[in-house]
């Protein structure tokens, strides 16, 4: 989570930086609210374009940047920030190009008279875009509207998450509508200096990005065909097993790694940790918990025969690390990464002592020896909580050297980030807490 901050406020400084460097204006000389309004809508502009076009090349899932953000998983939430920030950054944009002409409109302002635009030569670029003005403030004013409504529907989590998917790609479109605004109106000599050439990549790749995800294409992971050849409803569990059989072309996972899976065309992928290590007879498993309508609906759905489509595979969850031990914590179905972890363990032992403590509401006697057996097979230590939560205390007293461990946690955000805070403020290095977030939103 530590790189996706630096990432965003670097990138917004880097932005800034290059904006003041091209801008050469002496602020302290500017006078009046119209000569602020024309230095800070450019300012707002430019900020506000570059953190959309960094938000629409992470849209469509470019897996080679995975390790720079630590997962896809964070790679979204650092394009859900891109999003706010833009967000914001939009609307103040809009608010410092309109609110005095507004104050004008009202008697409050007096508008300076206009500087003679200096003539341009007939057919150079300049003037050009010059003709264009008109036509790309409205294009901007529209695309403005429509992009803080399709922005705070995904922002707002009662809005299911079906239609989100569904209309979030709608702001591709809105993203090629600022593309144009923002060639047209940024000041012309800005396209000559070093913000230019930035500017102009990451409108070219911001726009590549918009076309690729309203075509519904992905730059990551492969998509491969598969059939259902288990389905096995763990009573008591809410939690339904599915076993596929995929066909070639699957590259291969790490034991951790989650995958899009597309049951129902109608329904798109979810992404699911894939619950079982890598064999090359291409069985995978999945264990999905009962979370929301679709997959409540699920164990009526599917059946064995029915075909998929996997996307994947995703995530840097993949238990590597310098400490000299492993400590897993899992709540609920933050079960997976550990049961597929536990079968690679099982199958190539690498030596390094881990404890997995597991906290779950509900827990059959079958899935507990399950479990179990899974834990032995890999010379796991396990420590089950069920009808009691688990405590900090429970790591503290039952693992010597914790200090030493990487941390692998899996589960509720909120219970991640309690476990995280303590064992920071214990003394345990930030780096060394690994989280997979299981909210994409
Ligand atoms: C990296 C990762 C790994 C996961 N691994 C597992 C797993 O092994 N087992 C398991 O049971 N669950 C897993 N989940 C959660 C699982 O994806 C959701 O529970 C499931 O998609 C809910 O779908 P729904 O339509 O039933 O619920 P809804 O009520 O529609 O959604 C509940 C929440 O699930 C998320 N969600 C729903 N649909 C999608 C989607 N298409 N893409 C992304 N997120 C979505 C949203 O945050 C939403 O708010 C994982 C999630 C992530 C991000």
């Amino acid at each position: 989570m530590e790189a996706i901050k630096y990432l965003l406020w670097g990138g917004l400084a880097v932005i800034s930086l290059l904006w003041w460097a091209a801008e050469q204006t002496s602020f302290l000389a500017l006078e009046g609210v119209f000569a602020w309004r024309n230095v800070l809508t450019q300012y707002s502009g430019i900020v506000g374009i570059s953190v959309m076009s960094l938000a629409m090349m992470l849209a469509v899932r470019p897996a080679f940047l995975e390790r720079y953000v630590d997962g896809l998983d964070k790679m979204y939430r650092l394009h859900k920030w891109l999003g706010i920030t833009g967000l914001v950054v939009s609307v103040s944009h809009y608010l410092i190009v309109s609110a005095p002409k507004w104050a004008v409109g009202l008697g409050w302002l007096e508008r300076p008279a206009r500087p003679p635009r200096p003539s341009l030569p007939e057919g150079s670029l300049q003037q050009v875009f010059a003709s264009q003005r008109g036509l790309a403030e409205g294009v901007g004013e529209w695309a403005f509207y429509i992009a803080v409504v399709l922005m705070l529907l995904a922002l707002i989590k009662y809005f299911p998450y079906r239609r989100f998917f569904q209309t979030h790609r709608l702001l591709a479109v809105t993203y090629l509508a600022f593309a144009f605004h923002s060639v047209i109106l940024a000041k012309f000599d800005y396209w000559r200096t070093p913000l230019g050439m930035v500017l102009a990549v990451m409108l070219i790749l911001g726009s590549v990005a918009a076309v690729l995800s309203l075509l519904r294409q992905r730059l990551g992971g492969r998509r491969v065909a598969a059939e259902v050849t288990a389905v096995e409803r763990l009573s008591g569990m809410d939690v339904l097993a599915v076993d596929l059989r995929l066909e070639n072309g699957w590259p291969g996972h790490e034991a951790g790694q989650f995958a899009f899976v597309t049951f129902h065309a109608d329904e798109g992928p979810h992404p699911y940790t894939i619950a079982s290590a890598w064999n090359s007879n291409g069985d995978v498993r999945f264990l999905i918990k009962a979370l929301g309508d679709y997959t409540r609906a699920l164990p009526e759905r599917l059946r064995v025969g029915d075909r998929a489509v996997l996307e994947g595979p995703y995530g840097r969850f993949t238990f590597a690390g310098s400490g000299g031990r492993q400590i897993w914590i899992s709540g609920g179905i933050g079960i997976t990464p550990f049961i597929a972890r536990m079968q690679a363990l099982a199958a190539a032992a690498n030596g390094q002592p881990v404890d997995l403590f597991h906290s779950t509401a509900q827990l059959t006697p079958e899935v507990s020896s399950r479990l179990s057996a899974d834990a032995e097979r890999a010379k796991v230590r396990l420590h089950l909580f069920h009808g009691r939560k688990f405590a900090i205390g429970d790591l503290l007293n039952g693992v010597e050297n914790w200090r030493d461990a990487d941390i692998w946690f899996c589960g509720p955000a909120a219970f991640g980030q309690e476990v995280r805070e303590r064992l920071v403020a214990l003394g345990l290095p930030a780096q060394r807490f690994h989280q997979e977030l299981f909210e994409m939103r």
